[in-house]
This record gives structure tokens, sequence and C-alpha cells, in this order.
């Protein structure tokens, strides 16, 4: 089949040939692409970026994927969990900031105490912010009623990523057992849709065995499956993890840096008004790596508003940038780095995902 640039730039809805040609574009044709889906930003959700205060309020989990700094099973790492106050100072810190919403993030946990705590924050937090403060959660997978209890605590946006949604690839990356089912996982999501949350997914990018193809899959799955917002990012090894015996199978840091702006770019173009994130991980490689994903369609930005004792711990990746600044200090570094990529800040906007808002509208 011929495929041609400028073809595949004026379609809506791409192939996986498609998408795997746009993956591997360079020089112009790859400024192209960028041109092309900073263009469409600004038409449809527009030059706005919108803060979400990051809280990781714990780095204990349960779980062991193969690839996070934080599993459980690394007894290197120092546990922590916040206590309540702690973390309604930071919703308080955002609030006050006008950052308008906050992701509750931790180790994936069950059982009754950590459902409580998570609840009572939840509660705590609209009720100190005057119903105010927008909520995401990003805690793992969760029964169906756990999920419905937390959203009529009043979180609305859900986090999970599927991580990749090649099953086999999936199983290389974790632990093949009950705890790390794909299917349960994939199921989580729907479980979320089902109870009212925007649904946000992601995977990461330059794994191990990981092909152009399957990206390509990762972002027909989130047009597939109507996803609202989308984070995902650069694979980042951490070397007390058993991911780390195939460092020597990836790609180099930077193309894998260039191939997460690549597929930004390319789920802009493929679903316009969805909210998609500037992960974090992108910064540990690049300095500039958020903002070079905010030109490149992304329009959401998580600062981290943990304390910063607590943030050294919090290392799913290793060079996790910004572990040692205040949130006030993030603060003004950020305004002024998202000026510079050329986005006005969606101060005091909760900045909903504009698709969830039009798929409710036409039902
Ligand atoms: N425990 C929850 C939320 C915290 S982990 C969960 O797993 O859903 C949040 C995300 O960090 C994960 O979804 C994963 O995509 C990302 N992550 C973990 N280790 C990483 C690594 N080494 N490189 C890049 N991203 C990583
Ligand atoms: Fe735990 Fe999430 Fe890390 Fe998996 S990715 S080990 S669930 S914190």
């Amino acid at each position: 089949m011929n495929l041609n640039i400028d073809n595949i730039l004026n379609k809506s809805v791409l192939t996986q040939q498609e998408i795997v040609y746009l993956l591997k574009t360079q020089d112009e044709e790859r400024q192209l692409l960028f041109k092309k889906a900073a263009e469409v930003k600004k038409n449809t959700v527009g030059n706005i970026t919108y803060y979400r205060g990051l809280i990781e309020f714990s780095n204990k989990c349960e779980k062991n994927c193969f690839y996070c700094g934080i599993r459980g099973g690394n007894k290197n790492t120092v546990r922590y969990e916040l206590e309540e106050n702690e973390i309604l100072d930071a919703v308080k810190f955002a609030h006050k900031s006008n950052y308008a919403s906050v992701v509750f993030q931790a180790g994936e946990r069950s059982g009754k105490n950590f459902v409580d705590k998570v609840s009572s924050i939840l509660l705590k937090s609209k009720e100190l912010t005057n119903n105010e403060i927008g909520i995401t959660l990003s805690v793992g997978e969760q029964t169906r009623e756990v999920y419905q209890h937390w959203h009529n605590c009043g979180a609305h946006r859900y986090l999970l990523r599927i991580e990749s949604t090649n099953k086999e690839l999936y199983y290389k990356i974790h632990p093949q057992n009950a705890e790390h089912d794909f299917d349960t996982r994939m199921n989580a999501l729907y479980l979320l849709k089902e109870c009212g949350y925007q649904v946000g997914t992601g995977v990461m990018i330059g794994l191990p065995d990981q092909t152009p193809e399957d990206l390509a899959n990762d972002l027909l799955f989130f047009k597939d499956f109507d996803v609202d917002m989308v984070g995902m990012g650069p694979y980042i090894e951490h070397s007390e993890t058993p991911l780390y015996e195939r460092r020597n199978d990836l790609l180099p840091l930077k193309e894998r840096f260039d191939l997460a702006l690549k597929m930004i770019a390319i789920l802009r173009i493929m679903m316009p008004d969805i909210n998609i994130a500037a992960a974090t991980a992108l910064q540990s490689i690049d300095p500039i790596g958020r903002e070079k994903a905010i030109r490149a369609g992304a329009n959401v930005i998580m600062p981290n508003i943990t304390p910063t004792v607590n943030r050294k711990n919090y290392q799913l990746y290793e060079n996790k940038p910004c572990i040692d600044e205040a949130a006030e200090d993030c603060n003004n570094c950020l305004e002024v780095r998202i000026k510079l990529a050329g986005d006005e800040i969606g101060f005091g906007k909760w900045g909903d995902s504009k698709h969830f808002a039009n798929k409710t509208e036409s039902k």
C-alpha cells in the first residue's frame, strides 16, 4: 500500500499501518506530524493546560509489577503512608494555588482500612474546599463496590493504565498470577466506566520487546474503549526491579522519549477532545520533556505536591525529577515553563475531559 504523510494527516480515523508509519517518521515528516497535532489541539481543547496536584500518599503496594521501584517485593524501599492531615494540607495547598484538581495516587492495596482511608480523604477534601476541588484517584484495581463507593464520596476521575494491551507483553512485565491478571485489569476499566467516572488509561512506551505495531494497537484500543483521558510515558528502568535484567534490550532513552512524543501527537489527532497528560517520566529524560509534550498535544500536567520528605521514596523509576523541590517552588517554575510552551494555565478550572462531556450530552 502506498502510504503518504499528507494523506494520513488528513484523516481522523487511522489504521494500524498508518499509525506505525507516523511512529517511524523522521525529519520533515516528523515535524508535519507535530504541526498537525498542535493545530488539532488548538482547534479543539484549545491552548490551555490544566493542573492536577499530584499527591503520592503512600508507596505501600501489594503488587509486584516487574518494572516498578515501589513493588511490594522491593525490600530496599522505605515505606510511608501520609497521615490524613498531611494529605488534606496538600489539598489545601492545591486549592489555595487555584489548581482546581488533585490526584490521589498510591501503590495498590485492598482491605477495609485502605478503602476507609481513601473514602475519608475524599469526603474531607470536598468538605474543606466547598466541593470545589476536582478529584482523580489512581490506586489500582478494586471491586465494583469500592469504585462505586469512592465515586459517591466525590472522586470523579480515575487513572488506571493498562500498561500494554498486548497480553503476551503484559505477562513479560508482570508476574503471571491472579493478582496480576490482564483480564481483571481490563475489566476494571469497564467497571470504572459503569460507575460513572471519567476514565483514564495509558501505557508505558519503550518496553523490552514492544513493537511499533503494539503501540499502534494501544492507541487503537484507547479509541475503541472511548477513553476520556490518557497518561502515557516512557518506560524508565529501575535497578531494584526484575525488568532491569532486560536493560540492554531497550531503545536508547532519547528514542523512547521521541516515541512517547509521537504517541501523544498521534493520539491528539485520533481523539481530538480527550485530555492527555504530559507524563512526569518525560521530564526525567529531557529537562523540558513535559513542555515538549504540551506542544505535541498534551493538555494536562500533574505538578507533584507530595510533601518533599516523602518524594524520594516514591520512585517508580530512577532519576525522577523534582524530588527535592517544595511545592511552592514547582508552582513558579511550571508556570513559566508552560507559557514558554505556548499554553495558558487553566487556573481555577476543573478542565474536565471535553470528550466525556460531549459523550454525555449526545446520550
Ligand atoms: N499503583 C497504581 C498507581 C501507581 S503506579 C497502579 O499501578 O495503577 C502509576 C504508574 O506508574 C503505573 O501505571 C506505571 O505505568 C507507571 N510506572 C511504574 N513503574 C514505571 C517505570 N519503571 N517507568 C515508567 N513508568 C512506570
Ligand atoms: Fe504497585 Fe502500581 Fe507499582 Fe504495580 S505499578 S508495583 S501496582 S505501585
